[in-house]
């Protein structure tokens, strides 16, 4: 038997699915040929790689991972974390509210005396100009 034969049905025959004379034959010329050997091996090896791959899981390793899981907050914990939240956020949006429009006016807390400037101030044509400014459309005509 070839080397080249050999080695195309070393799977099979170490998985004992090749049947006489053909697996004599094999192993016969495994006990000549070094090459086909370091083959053999090889295949052996990675046999057991695969085998190691599939080991099943220990028992007991589900509990042990549920046992180690932080446990579910409370509904009054979650309900405090929740308030605290809305403080905080109402805090630092009026904070931030009063530190945007402070600096545009000049002086204190006006945001809606921007706002309504802000509204004024449409461009020459614009409905918003016509509805402001009736007078100024009047004067122009
Ligand atoms: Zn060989």
């Amino acid at each position: 038997m070839e080397c080249r034969e050999v080695q195309e049905r070393l799977s099979a025959w170490l998985d004992q699915e090749t049947a006489e004379p053909e697996a004599a034959a094999l192993a016969a010329h495994l006990e000549s040929c070094p090459v086909c050997r370091r083959e053999a091996e090889a295949w052996r090896r990675l046999d057991q790689v695969l085998a190691d791959l599939e080991a099943p899981t220990p028992s007991g390793l589900a509990p042990q991972v549920l046992s180690r899981l932080p446990r579910r907050r409370s509904r009054w914990q979650r309900s405090l974390s929740l308030a605290a939240s809305l403080v905080l956020g109402i805090t630092l949006g009026g904070a931030l509210a009063g530190n945007f429009f402070a600096p545009l006016n000049g002086e204190g807390n006006g945001g809606e005396v921007l706002a309504f400037e802000a509204f004024q101030d449409f461009p020459q044509g614009s409905l918003g100009h016509l509805l402001t400014y009736p007078a100024d459309e009047d004067s122009q005509a």
